[in-house]
């Protein structure tokens, strides 16, 4: 520290240079004006102009006030400033000024008189300092205060030590804590002990990692009361390296929790027995699901369904049944272990997911909690329940598809009796699925007309005349193309569907019969009836009225070919259906004899026209002995019941010789002619008439069928 009383300092210092002195005012970062005595502007520096935008030469003799004044210009203090001016005294001041192309700044003026005492032409000189940044983080400060101070979160400011500096009122109102409490302390004070050490450690490894954290934390009010927040805290750096400090900001979210849980509860749980229901079962189920897959175990899925319920509920009234349901849930909750779910999905329905091991030994568990007598006040009550059970992964199903299965098993296990379980099978499911969609294809399918029958012909052995045709229906299918009645006629089998499509079936055959009328033909058809169509209650009726709104329609040119495997079930009631047709004037004809078990009663007690000899018999009748004994006996037969015989699949001419040898009245086959579409029938005829013509009467025609087929 240099002696500023030593002797060398005090020698007057040398005169500086006038011309050095002006320049300080030139090239000061103030601005500086020089004024006259009124006032009005004799010199500008060049930072003044730089600033404001103004030059000398433009202002010169001008009042600052005229140039610099704005909107926002507090005119009491350019008032006050007119007024000193006046005076000739000096004065300072903080203003808000505007730059000529009219931005506002704030400055800092000083303004000075100068005159006889300086040896200076009186006036003014005027320094302004630009005060603007300072003006802004003042109002930057005054909000921020504002903000600290009406917050609705509780703001907590603390040091590097983590000692709390200050706090908001809303920080008291929260906790109950004045600021004078807690200055000073650290804000462990609001722990509540909820929170492992673990917790805050990540909390402040965090901070230090991040400068930032947010969760939500519990903490204690002065009271004692426990109380949720959200809270978020930063470290905030000072510019003095390794300073810093932290703002710590939360709300209360307690009540908004208590919300959500009592949202949840509603939303997830079953009122009245406190269980999980349908929609957290299918949550946990999709969990348990992909813990299954990663862990390679199986899980169960059961559906729990009360025997026999409704009667208890309305015999013993509601309040006991609901006690009871209250009851069983409670002890299905007991029975299982605690991976497992025990959900309420229905009235009496439970839904129950197994994940832990040995499932067999809870099934039976679960079915004898039940068994143990209730008593909800009015004697004991032993219950029983039907279980249905699925396993994943055996059946891959999702979470819905899983419960829907034990569902349908649960149904199963009704349908066998009471008290009982039932395992859904996943290959027998997908087998129905695939029918049901086969179902939808075939119901569309006969919508948009893609079946068609084509037509066989049917031939008496003496004479070579053709008898009549069999109606044989193909599927136009527009992806597969033809298709025959194999591929699709066991999908249809017992399904509702048989009875429209045969109804189909005898209209087309019949608008078929009279186009070849119109075209000079009358030919007899052979129509197949299946056995579900047969046994419809309504199947004459329909006839009936199908004769009577069609006059022109004569019933006997058309068979009816009923399978002998529709086996008749019920024997006696195909009897009478049959004696029925007959009655209407239709022929009757037993298709494929000698297939079903009971082919003597049939023959003896079923109204019959005609006895067809299936063609697996006469196919192999040439080199099969015992084939060919049971063509004859049916012959043999047919004869003795004075039933004509036709034998179908007669694929050549020696099977037809055969046939007219063990008097064989008809033949069907592909000797003859293959199934053929109905367009190309009546040109086969006149081909067929014309061989006969030729050959006469020896069957030579066959060889005719054998070539063009
Ligand atoms: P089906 O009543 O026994 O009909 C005779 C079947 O034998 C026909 O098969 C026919 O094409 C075939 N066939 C004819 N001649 C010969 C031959 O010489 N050799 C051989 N191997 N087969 C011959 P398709 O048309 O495939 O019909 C199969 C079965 O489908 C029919 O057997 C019948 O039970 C059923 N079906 C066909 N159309 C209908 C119908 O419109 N309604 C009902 N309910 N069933 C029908
Ligand atoms: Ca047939
Ligand atoms: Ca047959």
């Amino acid at each position: 520290m240099p002696d500023l009383d030593h002797p060398e300092y005090k020698t007057p210092p040398p005169e500086v240079d006038p011309e050095r002195l002006s320049l300080v005012a030139s090239i000061s970062r103030n601005m500086v004006l020089i004024l006259d005595d009124a006032g009005t502007i004799q010199w500008a520096n060049p930072c003044f102009e730089e600033y404001t935008g103004y030059l000398l030469q433009d202002i010169f003799g001008a009042h600052p006030k005229d140039l610099l004044n704005g909107p926002a210009t507090d005119p009491e203090k350019i008032r006050h400033i007119t007024q000193k001016l006046h005076l000739a005294e000096p004065f300072e001041e903080d203003i808000l000024f505007y730059t000529r192309p009219g931005v506002p700044f704030w400055i800092h003026l000083y303004c000075v008189p100068i005159g006889v005492e300086q040896n200076v032409a009186p006036g003014f000189i005027a320094v302004m300092n630009n005060i603007s940044d300072r003006k802004h983080s003042e109002r930057g400060l005054r909000i921020a205060a504002s903000v600290f101070d009406r917050s609705h979160e509780a703001i907590v400011i603390s040091d590097q030590n983590n000692c709390i500096v200050d706090v908001n009122p809303a920080f008291s109102r929260i906790t109950g804590y004045n600021r004078s409490d807690v200055l000073g302390l650290n804000p462990s004070i609001l722990s509540s002990g909820r929170h492992s050490p673990a917790y805050y450690r990540a909390m402040w490894r965090r901070i230090i990692e991040t400068d930032h954290w947010r969760g939500e934390i519990w903490n204690r009010r002065k009271n004692g009361e426990e109380f949720v927040e959200l809270l978020s805290i930063s470290r905030v750096h000072l510019d003095e390296p390794g300073r810093y400090y932290h703002v710590a900001a939360f709300t209360d979210i307690t009540a908004l929790k208590n919300h959500a849980k009592e949202l949840d509860r509603a939303v997830n749980y079953d009122e009245l027995t406190g269980l999980p229901n349908r929609q957290l079962l299918e949550d946990r189920l999709r969990n348990a699901r992909s813990h299954a897959d990663r862990q390679q175990k199986n899980l169960s899925v059961c559906y729990l369904d009360l025997d026999g319920f409704k009667a208890i509920n309305d015999s013993l009234g509601h309040a006991a049944g609901n006690q009871m349901l209250r009851i069983l849930a409670s002890r299905l909750a007991q029975t299982l272990s605690s991976g497992d779910t025990v959900a309420r999905i229905g009235g009496d329905g439970f839904g129950v997911i197994l994940q832990s091991d040995n499932h067999d030994a809870v099934y039976e568990r679960i079915l004898s909690t039940i068994n143990e007598p209730v008593d909800t006040g009015s004697g004991p009550i032993t219950l029983t329940a039907s279980l249905g059970i699925t396993r994943y992964p055996a059946d891959s199903a999702d979470a819905e598809g899983l419960i829907r299965h034990a569902n349908q098993a649960m149904y199963s296990a009704k349908e066998k009796g009471r008290n009982l379980l039932h395992f859904f099978d996943p290959e027998l499911n997908e087998h129905r699925q695939q029918r049901r969609e086969q179902l939808t294809e075939l119901t569309q399918a006969l919508e948009n007309e893609e079946f068609e029958l084509y037509f066989q012909p049917q031939v008496r052995i003496a004479g070579c005349k053709v008898v009549g045709f069999e109606a044989l229906i193909r599927w136009n299918h527009p992806h597969r193309g033809l298709l025959q009645p194999n591929a699709f006629l066991p999908t249809l089998e017992d399904s509702h569907l048989e009875v429209p499509l045969g109804q189909w079936v005898l209209k087309e055959a019949i608008y078929q019969m009279n186009l070849w009328r119109d075209a000079g033909e009358d030919l007899s058809v052979s129509i197949n009836i299946s056995a579900w169509h047969l046994m419809d209650r309504s199947f004459t009726r329909y006839l009936e009225n199908y004769l009577h709104s069609h006059p022109t329609v004569e019933p006997r040119q058309i068979t009816l070919e009923v399978l002998e495997s529709t086996a008749l079930d019920d024997i006696r009631r195909a009897s009478s259906v049959l004696a029925r047709c007959q009655e209407l004037g239709f022929r009757i004809a037993l298709d494929d004899f000698g297939t079903g078990f009971s082919s003597l009663t049939y023959l003896r007690t079923l109204p019959v026209d005609l006895v067809k000899i299936d063609k697996s018999f006469v196919r192999n009748m040439l080199n099969d002995a015992s084939d060919r004994a049971i063509v004859e006996s049916v012959i043999f037969l047919g004869q003795r019941f004075t039933h004509p015989i036709l034998a179908e699949g007669v694929e050549t001419m020696d099977h037809a010789r055969a046939l007219r040898q063990l008097g064989c009245d008809y033949i069907q086959g592909y000797g003859i002619a293959r199934p053929m579409p109905a367009g190309e029938v009546l040109e086969w005829l006149q081909q067929w008439h014309q061989h006969a013509a030729i050959e006469g009467d020896d069957m030579e025609p066959l060889s005719a069928g054998e070539a063009g087929n």
